[in-house]
């Protein structure tokens, strides 16, 4: 099928390459010009596992070089006039942030949709809203789209939300947990099922509010399951109970699952903090108060503080103590610092007066970016090191904030020896209890001693 994805970030861009590796002919439109340039020479503009060698093996490459021989069934373009009159099926995928207020700001999406309008051809549409939006959102795109169209452009519009996880989305863009479709019409329905044929995964076809309405209910769902844990590891502290043993307990229970139980440091990322600022907004204006998410919102933006405290609890004071911190990405395999934790838990030492010597293996430049204030201002007190090792040395304190893999295994001798102190604040309960202990360092987890 042609196929057109708007917007090449995290979703479009890994959507399009892997329907393009399937077959289809698929152009990937956005506006942000550089963007384009790195898809063009076959690259992502972005960390993710594996889409830089499906992108390389899908784009058509547009000079007469050594690979002009190559098909190429992605088209990477910033021109709408290019990517929409042809396509089938034209997918939204552009970013739904939220306001101040919490509220979404929907203004990509309706810009998106006014340059799909403009664009359409005489043929048939169907017109999918991917990116996460409030219950009836996608009606307004309709009206948007209908306001813009030549009267001889046909379309529908769909919502079909989105379910991949950064650090996998390749992996579950291939094998989707469930296909959301809402719809108010069949026949787009009947092109989307043809489409997805190729996939195992369950059907749920339904009306577009409550597909809309699915999304948020997820993560909502997967988010409070995290806050509940991080209360109970609160409640384990005090009894003097092991949380990791708790949650294993817990999980091996079918109806509850091992997943998302895991206490740490809250979560984090594009998608859970503002999905979920983003609910309790909306069902405010509908009269409805949320209270239980509310309150693992609550418990979510206190993370970091306990650990904090903690931390400056067992060193007796943060002024002039150097903490290495290991892991600044929202969580492990994305170079993604949208809403990480790290952010406020930097902020808040530099605050203190410590100094910060950071690492992470794949989010270190956007992190940069991230701090640029403070490394103009406070240039002496924060520093990103090349590794974890030069990040330890003169260390008063390891703080393990993003369990990266490459953090789980350290030369531990050689860790002893660089660092001044042997404090070990684990936020990601990444290392055993005993084995720290046995090792002699001052070693505290979450929810665990
Ligand atoms: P992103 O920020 O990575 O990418 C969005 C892209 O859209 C950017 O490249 C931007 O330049 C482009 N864009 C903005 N306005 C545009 C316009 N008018 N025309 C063309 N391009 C435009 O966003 P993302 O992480 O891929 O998320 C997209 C949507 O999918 C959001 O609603 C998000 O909540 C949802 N979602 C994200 C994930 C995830 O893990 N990232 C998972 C499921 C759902």
């Amino acid at each position: 099928m042609k196929l057109t994805f708007v917007g090449a970030g995290y979703v479009g861009l890994t959507s399009a390459a892997v329907f393009a590796d399937l077959g289809h002919k698929v152009w990937v439109v956005d506006v942000d010009k550089e963007k384009i340039k790195v898809i063009k020479k076959g690259k992502a503009p972005f960390f993710e596992p594996r889409l830089d060698e499906l992108v390389a093996k899908t784009v058509r490459p547009e000079d007469d070089g050594p690979r002009a021989h190559k098909a190429g069934n992605l088209i990477p373009t910033s021109s709408y006039r290019e990517a929409i009159p042809e396509a089938e099926v034209v997918f939204i995928c552009v970013g739904t942030p939220s306001k101040k207020d919490g509220e979404t700001d929907l203004s990509y999406v309706f810009s998106a949709a006014e340059s799909i309008g403009k664009n359409l051809g005489g043929g048939y549409t169907v017109v999918v809203v991917k990116s996460t939006v409030p219950p009836g959102t996608t009606e307004k795109v309709a009206e948007v789209i209908s306001d813009v169209a030549q009267s001889t452009a046909k379309f529908d519009l769909v919502d079909s939300p989105e379910f991949l996880a950064e650090g996998s989305a390749v992996k579950d863009t291939l094998n989707p947990s469930r296909i959301v479709i809402g719809a108010s019409s069949e026949k787009p329905v009947r092109i989307l099922k043809k489409l997805f044929s190729s996939f195992k995964s369950p059907l749920v076809i339904c009306d577009i509010r409550s597909a809309e309405l699915i999304k948020y209910a997820s993560n909502a769902f997967l988010a409070t399951k995290v806050s509940f844990i991080n209360e109970i590891a609160q409640i384990a502290e005090r009894v003097g109970a092991d949380v990791t043993k708790v949650a294993k307990g817990m999980g091996l229970d079918d109806r509850i699952g091992p997943k998302f139980l895991r206490a740490g440091l809250g979560y984090g990322g594009s998608c859970f903090p503002k999905d979920v600022e983003s609910l309790l907004s909306f069902s405010n204006h509908a009269g409805y108060e949320f209270g239980v998410l509310q309150a693992a919102n609550t418990v979510n933006s206190e993370q970091y503080r306990r650990f904090i405290e903690k931390i400056k609890g067992r060193l007796g004071g943060l002024r002039g103590k150097k903490i290495a911190v290991l892991g600044l990405a929202f969580k492990p395999d994305t170079d993604d610092m949208r809403k990480a934790v790290s952010v406020e838990i930097i902020k808040s030492l530099l605050k203190e007066g410590a100094k910060v010597s950071a690492c992470d293996p794949m989010a270190q430049e956007n992190a940069k970016c991230v701090f640029s204030e403070q490394l103009t201002v406070n240039s002496k007190q924060l520093r990103f090191a090349k590794d974890v090792y030069q990040a330890l040395k003169g260390a008063d304190c390891l703080a393990l904030v993003t369990e990266w893999e490459e953090f789980a295994n350290l030369d531990w001798e050689k860790v002893k020896k660089l660092m001044r102190g042997n404090l070990i604040a684990d936020g990601r309960n990444l290392y055993e209890l005993e084995k720290m202990q046995k090792l002699g360092f001052d070693y505290f987890g979450m929810g665990r001693n």
